[in-house]
């Protein structure tokens, strides 16, 4: 589970990794949704404390991990 409707923008230090990887131009206003990328690179929840203190909250507005690639559905970008 997830927020998979969730949109990102392109990172700036991703932006030509990711064109390479979608094969498309990207710009500033390029939103790739979630669908694209695996769960694990989704930052969906806040995670504070440790052990039996520790608890988390969804975040409002997901965020990807650095470095996070899109890799999944590549060829269903174009209608995003
Ligand atoms: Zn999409």
């Amino acid at each position: 589970m997830g927020n998979h409707k969730s949109r990102f923008s392109v990172p700036i230090a991703s932006h030509e990794k990711w064109e390479r990887v979608i094969g498309k131009t990207l710009n500033k206003r390029s939103r790739i949704c979630g669908d694209h990328f695996l769960e694990e690179d989704i930052i969906d929840t806040w995670v504070s404390g440790q052990g039996t203190s520790k608890y988390s909250k969804f975040l409002k507005k997901p965020g990807l991990k650095k470095g996070a690639v899109p890799m999944v559905m590549l060829n269903l970008i174009k209608s995003c």
